[in-house]
């Protein structure tokens, strides 16, 4: 095994010059590590350099400085052998409309130097759901089938990684669960996938992992559950069918409720007191409980809290 992080950039920083002689720091030495078999998930708002880090890795942008470590082999001096690990799907939708999915997969794979007897080309359209239309014209393709070839495309060379920027933009809402599936299915056969998207119920969902990036820095980064947990609010709501409870071990509790007819509603912080005592005052108070939610900090709160200036 080379590595157990599949990509770990050190200070990475990109400054575009623009036209006008301008400046722009798109990344502003950004340091993370992308575990190994990971779903991870790279967010932040419009501009905040997401495809620029994509770019970079993908050599189709230049960084300014930093470091980069592909399973453990440097980017800059083994390019070469680097780009044979990664599948890449940039953020545009561009496929040569006259070639069949079939043709344009051979010819990735020979692009990438693979032998005509190691090619898969069947299996990696089977894979992403396109065997019926191997044959077709591709600009006869729906948005979500491109994408869908797309990925097929940056798999032929077979890469431990597989790198997606926006996969799911424009594609609706049915094709994007379909879509899904299918990286689903790629994460299980082993390959690490990380993904940019600005869909964060969708990020919650499917990434293990989650970095957040705003305006070329990197404000969070850390597993899903961790991150949402970076809000420190929760609430409980009780339906009850008792009324002859006794509210004093709640009150002693001494946190945010409010008591209706048939429901209690509890708001607390996590940091502050654990769901446990919760429990036990409930219990001490002998609530008879028919129903219980909790209602879970959601991942775009946690969002709109760290990206708002
Ligand atoms: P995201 O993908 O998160 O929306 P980008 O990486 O595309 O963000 O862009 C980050 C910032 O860099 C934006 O302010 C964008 O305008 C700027 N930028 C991107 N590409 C270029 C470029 N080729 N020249 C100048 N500025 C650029
Ligand atoms: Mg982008």
């Amino acid at each position: 095994m080379l590595s157990d992080i599949a990509i770990s950039v050190k200070n990475l920083k990109k400054v575009y010059s623009t036209n006008n002689q301008e400046k722009k720091t798109a990344l502003d030495n950004v340091s993370l590590n992308i575990n190994k078999g990971t779903i991870f998930g790279l967010l932040g708002p419009n501009g905040a350099g997401k495809s620029t880090f994509i770019n970079i890795l993908a050599d189709l942008v230049k960084k300014t400085s930093g470091q980069i470590e592909v399973l453990g082999i440097n980017h800059e001096k083994n390019l070469k052998e680097v780009k044979k690990l990664m599948g890449i799907v940039p953020q545009e939708l561009n496929i040569d409309p006259f070639f069949t999915p079939y043709e344009l997969l051979e010819i990735q794979a020979g692009l990438f130097g693979v032998p005509k007897k190691e090619r898969r080309t069947e299996e990696i359209l089977k894979l992403l759901s396109l065997e019926d239309k191997s044959h077709a014209y591709a600009r006869t393709l729906s948005g979500g089938m491109r994408r869908r070839l797309l990925i097929a495309k940056a798999m032929v060379h077979d890469p431990d990684i597989l790198i997606l920027d926006e996969p799911t933009a424009g594609v609706d809402v049915e094709l994007r669960a379909n879509l899904w599936g299918n990286i689903y299915k790629l994460n299980e056969q082993g390959k690490t996938i990380i993904i940019t998207t600005h869909y964060l119920q969708e990020a919650e969902e499917l990434c293990n992992e989650i970095a957040i990036i705003d305006k070329g820095n990197l404000i969070a980064k850390d597993t899903t559950l961790n991150i949402k947990s970076l809000i420190d609010k929760r609430q409980i709501i009780i339906l009850f069918d008792n009324t002859n409870f006794d509210i004093e071990p709640i009150l002693k509790l001494n946190i945010e409720h409010k008591l209706c007819k048939d429901n209690l509603v509890i708001s607390y912080k996590p940091s502050e007191i654990t769901f446990n005592k919760i429990l036990e005052a409930l219990k001490l108070s002998d609530i008879k409980i028919k129903d219980l939610k909790i209602n879970e900090t959601k991942l775009e709160d946690v969002f709109l809290k760290l990206t708002k200036n």
